[in-house]
């Protein structure tokens, strides 16, 4: 089941990024998505199944 994951959620993954960080900014959704880093401002393309497996918690603001 597809997670619904929105342009301007925070997500956490599962294994960190090499700065240590673990959540994630959703910049772009769709077949591939784009993720800022939220400690490195790292951004990257990850594809929508890799991010899903990756996925530990979407964190949405209120
Ligand atoms: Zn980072």
């Amino acid at each position: 089941m597809p997670l619904n994951i929105k342009v301007g959620d925070t997500i956490q993954t599962k294994k960190k990024h090499p700065c240590g960080g673990d959540r994630w900014l959703v910049l772009r959704t769709g077949a591939d998505f784009v993720i800022k880093c939220e400690k490195c401002n790292h951004q990257t393309w990850i594809s929508r199944v890799k991010l899903e497996k990756s996925v530990k918690e979407i964190i949405v603001k209120e």
